[in-house]
């Protein structure tokens, strides 16, 4: 099957988190989690709409000057998402630059927080050189993000602070038949696009599609015709997280059937005392909460840099936990943690 959600570590399994979720054919990116992000071409960074993330430590956030500095001169509105508190790490930020020349700039960085019950918003423009202005406060249930394409999910997770763990879903998966194209003697074009945008906004079956200058057909019969119609592909990303019982029924709940599931793994179990000690996963933890969530693939990342040189190491504990080789479920439960 073809994906539209293509992620990319920026920095592999060893550098700063930041994950890039292109979605192909759509010129859109979004980006989960802000450390260095330096080595990255602008040019990948640039179709980035919409940034979430987890916490405002510094592997984290860090990144943020770089991406405003690349927005700056731009058109648009970036949004950026984090847990309460973020639009004042954003403000200070933005409070440690001069902003006397950007009267004429049409850039806007519009901010949410994301709590445990509402998502408050802020907007800073460049015009007003980054003042902030409140913008509107709306209930939040789980879902911080939504659109024609794409549903994020957020849950509240425990480091000593609140980590947001993300989930990217696709709302629904539409694949052309060639062969049907081909078929019903049809080209294809800019015109796939609408009928695909026309069919997840949910538009009426006789919603005229102009398939070629002049040829309008309708909708209900070119999605039947032409279209595979399938569940959307998920994304679940969680870092810096303790492994408690509630952090754990909260990440398998958020990480449900991913098709892949990023998850830190900075330590190995060996070391699972200093892992608690630092609010963080194992790599055998990370291995059960993606069995116990039923994901299709594990990419561990956010490795400790003690461990350099045997990085596999890591590797292969999460995967092998993953694949239920190394120790049983239940063992889990004696350390203080269910996963159920
Ligand atoms: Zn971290
Ligand atoms: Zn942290």
């Amino acid at each position: 099957m073809k994906t539209t959600f293509r992620p990319r570590l920026l920095n592999g399994q060893t550098g700063d988190p930041a994950l890039l979720v292109s979605l192909r054919w759509q010129g859109r990116a979004v980006l989960v989690d802000l450390g260095r992000i330096d080595r990255t071409p602008g040019a990948v960074l640039l179709p980035i709409e919409a940034v979430f993330v987890s916490h405002a430590h510094m592997d984290h956030f860090m990144g943020f000057d770089q991406l405003l500095r690349l927005f700056l001169a731009r058109e648009g509105t970036l949004r950026l998402f984090g847990p309460a508190g973020i639009a004042d790490c954003v403000q200070g930020k933005l409070a440690g630059y001069t902003w006397n020349l950007t009267d004429e700039y049409a850039f806007t960085l519009e901010v949410t927080e994301i709590d445990t019950t509402e998502m408050r918003s802020w907007r800073f423009a460049a015009s007003r050189r980054f003042a902030r202005e409140p913008l509107d406060t709306v209930p939040f249930t789980g879902v911080c993000f939504e659109d024609g394409i794409l549903t994020v999910e957020a849950a509240p997770l425990d480091h000593k602070i609140v980590s947001l763990g993300y989930a990217i879903t696709e709302r629904t998966h539409l694949n052309v038949r060639p062969e049907a194209l081909a078929a019903a003697g049809l080209r294809p074009g800019a015109w796939l696009n609408k009928l695909k945008t026309a069919v997840r906004d949910g538009a009426a079956p006789d919603a005229p599609i102009e398939v070629a200058p002049g040829d309008l057909r309708p909708l209900g019969a070119l999605r039947d015709d032409l279209l595979i119609v399938t569940p959307g592909q998920k994304i679940a990303y969680v870092v810096d997280v303790l492994f408690s019982p509630a952090n754990a029924a909260r990440i398998v709940r958020l990480a449900r059937g991913a098709d892949v599931f990023f998850c830190e793994s900075p330590f190995l179990d060996a070391d699972l005392d200093q892992a608690s000690k630092r609010y963080h996963l194992t790599a055998r933890q990370a291995g059960a909460l993606a069995r116990a969530a039923g994901v299709a693939r594990l990419q561990v990342f956010h490795f400790s840099p003690r461990y350099e040189g045997r990085y596999g190491e890591i590797v292969a504990e999460a995967q092998a936990e993953f694949a239920g080789r190394e120790m049983r479920y239940g063992e889990l439960d004696g350390r203080g943690a269910s996963l159920s």
